[in-house]
């Protein structure tokens, strides 16, 4: 039996319960076996066993729900697309096993892959199960379905009739996806096609959601426009990714009794807080000139809160909302997923526990892993992520990470990778 005991000087359960002074987690064997006060910590548990981290804050590693790990970051979207499209698989795999590690360096423990090429990610994944590189949870979507010529049509999955929808979707089980990611709406890395219209009818989405339900898999759509909203959910599907509600013209279209509808729903929105919301922080300074015009060019007012006042409606209505990072679209690395739940603070103004949550059960609970992971609960996986200081609830920045722990190791330590421990 292996055994932790860990003081934190600060805990954050990642409930949204507020956060606690002096606490103590008692991990054994890779699972969160108890939470208690100082005062009810063993007195044998001495060295080797006791953990010290009575100056620092513990919240739940972090459960980034919309990523791509084989993107880049790059400056622009034709880039990435270029990198991707251009690379090997070898190639490929390579960029995905580090942007894994990135993830670990970033406090991210869990990660949905909303889109890959040639089911790299699937590599990926096993690989880190396996412990050949480290690398977070991964739930890999494979390559999105799309239509001819649109969103994502460069990863090589388009499908434009029912049937070529349907046996997309059996494909894609086939091979082993964890879940199923289609276009709902054109999006903005990919020049053609169009963000601001549906890329799918309601039944043809239908089918995806009966297939992939029947083969037990989640499905994820991306659905910027109203239009594609209301069809993706029309269609039963479980997340609604970005979901920034615009009209044909790109202005703000906020749907309230689609709203009202959602929230008796179970489907959940994802907001991405790409590095375009970053760098509109109030201390995202100095600022990358072309970062700040691509941020200002992509912003409906110029600031995160009123960009963000939709979703601090769906909030407030009650609709189930997490918060991911699109991490590896352009501006976007993967070690930097603090910034977007400090974005979130920001956006829809968030107390620090409430914007831990959103980041870390909420996500679990929209991927249908909320028995696992997510929060720092007794019988979790013990999940950790360390960050210098004590916060409070008026906290709005992501303090240093100090370690990261999965299943119960640290696989972090001051801004180290951890040696690995090849399991197979
Ligand atoms: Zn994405």
């Amino acid at each position: 039996m292996t055994e932790h005991w860990i003081r934190c000087g600060v805990l954050v359960t990642g409930t949204g319960e507020p956060l606690r002074r002096d606490a103590v987690v008692h991990v054994v064997d890779g699972v969160i076996a108890g939470v208690h006060t100082a005062a009810e910590l063993p007195k044998d548990a001495g060295p080797g066993r006791l953990v010290d981290h009575s100056t620092a804050t513990v919240v739940p590693g972090f459960v980034d729900a919309h990523v791509h790990l084989l993107f880049t970051c790059d400056l622009d979207h034709e880039r990435t697309r270029a990198g991707v499209e251009n690379s090997t698989p070898a190639a490929l795999a390579l960029i995905g096993a580090r942007s894994a590690t990135e993830c670990l360096l970033g406090g991210v423990t869990t990660v949905r892959d909303c889109g890959d090429i040639d089911y790299v990610t699937l590599e990926i994944r096993d690989a880190v199960n396996a412990g050949r590189v480290p690398g977070p949870r991964i739930l890999a979507a494979g390559p999105p379905i799309t239509t001819t010529g649109g969103h994502l049509h460069w990863c090589g999955n388009a499908a434009d009739s029912v049937d070529e929808i349907r046996k997309a979707t059996r494909r894609l089980c086939t091979r082993g996806v964890d879940v199923i990611k289609v276009m709902a709406s054109g999006g903005n890395m990919t020049r053609g096609s169009n963000k601001l219209q549906p890329q799918f009818q309601t039944h043809e989405m239908r089918v995806v959601v009966e297939e992939a339900h029947r083969l037990g898999r989640r499905v994820a759509a991306h659905a910027l426009n109203t239009e594609s909203i209301r069809r993706a959910v029309a269609a039963g599907v479980d997340t609604l990714e970005h979901c920034i509600w615009v009209d044909e013209k790109g202005a703000p279209d906020l749907d309230l009794d689609l709203v009202d509808e959602m929230a008796r729903l179970p489907v959940s929105a994802t907001l991405t807080m790409a590095g375009i919301a970053r760098v509109l922080l109030p201390d995202a300074d100095p600022a990358d000139a072309v970062e700040l015009g691509a941020a200002h060019a992509m912003s409906a007012t110029g600031n995160l809160y009123d960009d963000f006042a939709f979703a601090r409606t769906m909030r407030t209505a009650g609709v189930h909302m997490s918060v991911a990072s699109d991490a590896g679209v352009r501006f976007t690395p993967f070690r930097e997923f603090g910034r977007s739940v400090e974005c979130t603070m920001e956006a829809l103004g968030l107390s620090y526990s409430e914007a831990i949550a959103m980041s870390t059960l909420r996500s679990a609970e929209s991927l249908g892993l909320a028995g696992q992971i997510g929060s720092i609960e007794v019988g979790k996986a013990a999940d950790l992520v360390v960050l210098d200081g004590l916060a409070n609830e008026a906290t709005r920045r992501i303090a240093p990470i100090r370690q990261v722990w999965r299943d119960g190791a640290v696989v972090i330590d001051g801004g180290r990778v951890a040696v690995l421990e090849v399991t197979s």
